[in-house]
């Protein structure tokens, strides 16, 4: 167990209390560093989503009653009883995701402290109000949301959604993955030492298909906030048509860089290989498609495979590892079944492939695969289009820069595009031309103030900032009478 207690969850965390579930099953959690059970959590039924539903109603009109000032001294509370958490929240997903200890103790757990205080930040600085015309604009918190959540930043996921949501003045149940639901638990913990009123932030713990459905399509949830697979996602928003309720959905991606000829060509694709090896490539938004002009590809290929297998890959708990093993066997398998078709449908394999990663004894059962790239990779290929969420990179070329963009273009996905080149005018001019929520020009970095979500099948509505917030608003129009138009609604 590498001096890690057993973490087992028992209970699902309702109305501000630990609640044993209805049902007796419970989910194994796996450490991707050695394959061995590090815990579980329960498997809940559709009667838990009830209750955690019905206090999620009880809690609505107290907590939306609250000023904002008072209710960012909540969420502020629950930052700091974050903080002091953080190592037993990088400790779990370092093995349960297999996240290097870089990101497990960076973005993974730093990120879910600094959404609850922007959130905190927006709130207190937002006009619910606004006078169009001859009519007031009011803006009302929905009800209670719904938030159901995928593996890959566990923690992250949970607090964004639930943040910004009842930063709104809003009520939620979480169903955390569970694939790696034990961050959830301590989250759980978290809110209870902060004092956050019962009710207003629930987890019941479960399957997507029992737990995730239940809630989906309870009549009182009039919103869900999802991350996970464009097939999860889109049953998502099939069961919440059939109530017409409003879906916010952040889905997968296959994500262009596109290198132009003039760009210093070390430093772009270094960046493009190091944002995608972040999370060990197990990222929504990872650059996974380096899109090269073709008189250059030799050196590109150079490069790439010099900066690929030079890493440390091995097990997350070991601090000089680079690269971690993938969260789950089902992921490894997944993975390698791409690497096999990339392989078989004619794509150069440069560096990486099938053969095991060398790791101690212990760690054999681990998750780990090989970081890849794959070079003359077409546009038709499965590797093109599919999304991987591992370490493994395509290399497409163009002969001219309409020729990049289409290429870049030319995937149902459009979460995150980048641009790397020698001019910056010239680069954010393409970067214009790209169909993406999100675009990084020259190596630029993310602000947690601006939006993060996707356009075409990478999903609907943003998170962070304000129009994160917003997303967990509805707006009624007054119509004052004529001259009236200081009334208060
Ligand atoms: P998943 O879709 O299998 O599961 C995500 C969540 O949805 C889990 O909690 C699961 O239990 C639940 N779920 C599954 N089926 C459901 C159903 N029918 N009804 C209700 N809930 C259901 O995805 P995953 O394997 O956990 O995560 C990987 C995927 O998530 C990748 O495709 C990745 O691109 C995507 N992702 C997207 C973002 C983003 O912000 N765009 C971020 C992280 C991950």
């Amino acid at each position: 167990m590498m001096g890690m207690q057993p973490r087992v969850v028992t209970q699902n965390f309702i109305d501000g209390q630990w609640v044993d579930p209805t049902v007796d099953e419970v989910a194994e959690v796996y450490d991707s560093n050695t394959g061995e059970v590090i815990g579980s959590a329960p498997l809940s039924g559709p009667a838990d989503v009830d209750l955690a539903v019905a206090a999620a109603q009880r809690a609505l009109p107290a907590w939306r009653a609250l000023s904002p000032a008072e209710r960012a001294a909540h969420l502020r509370a629950v930052a700091r009883e974050l903080d002091a958490r953080h190592e037993e929240l990088s400790q779990l997903i370092m093995r349960e995701v297999g996240a290097n200890q870089e990101i497990s103790r960076g973005a993974q757990t730093l990120t879910p402290v600094a959404s609850f205080s922007i959130a905190a930040d927006v709130l207190e600085t937002y006009e619910f109000v606004e006078q169009v015309g001859a009519n007031r604009v009011v803006r009302e918190p929905i009800g209670v949301i719904g938030a159901i959540t995928a593996w890959n930043f566990p923690l992250h996921l949970v607090t964004v959604k639930a943040a910004f949501a009842i930063a709104a003045g809003n009520t939620v149940v979480v169903k955390p993955s569970e694939v790696a639901p034990l961050t959830a638990a301590v989250f759980g913990e978290a809110l209870q030492a902060a004092g956050l009123p019962a009710g207003v932030i629930n987890i019941v713990f479960g399957t997507g298909p029992v737990v995730g459905e239940a809630i989906v399509e309870h009549p009182d949830v009039r919103m869900v906030t999802f991350t996970g697979s464009t097939r999860a996602g889109r049953r998502i928003g099939e069961l919440a048509a059939q109530k017409v309720a409003k879906v916010a959905l952040e889905l997968g991606g296959k994500s262009p860089l596109v290198i132009l000829p003039d760009a210093p060509l070390e430093e772009a694709v270094r960046f493009g290989i190091g944002d995608l090896l972040l999370n060990n490539g197990q990222r929504c938004d990872g650059l996974t498609r380096m899109v090269v002009p073709e008189s250059l590809l030799p050196e590109v290929e150079r490069i790439a495979v010099e900066a690929m297998s030079g890493l440390r890959v091995g097990p997350s708990t070991d601090e000089s590892v680079e690269v971690g093993p993938l969260a789950s066997q089902a992921q490894r398998d997944r993975v390698r079944g791409y690497i096999e078709t990339g392989i078989r449908e004619g794509a150069r394999l440069l560096t990486g492939g099938l053969d095991e990663v060398e790791v101690p004894e212990e760690n054999a059962a681990g998750y780990y695969v090989r970081p890849t790239v794959f070079s003359g990779v077409t546009r038709d290929m499965t590797i093109a289009r599919e999304e991987i969420f591992g370490p493994v990179l395509s290399i497409q070329t163009y002969s001219d820069v309409d020729e990049a963009v289409e290429i870049a273009n030319d995937t149902e996905y459009g979460l995150h595009a980048a641009v790397y080149g020698g001019d910056l005018d010239e680069a954010l001019e393409i970067a214009g031309r790209l169909e993406a929520g999100m675009l990084t020009v020259n190596g630029g970095g993310m602000d947690l103030l601006a939006p993060f979500g996707g356009y075409k099948q990478s999903g609907i509505g943003r998170e962070f900032g304000r129009l994160g917030f917003e997303e967990f608003l509805e707006v009624k129009a007054v119509r004052t009478p004529t001259g009236s138009a200081g009334a208060t609604v």
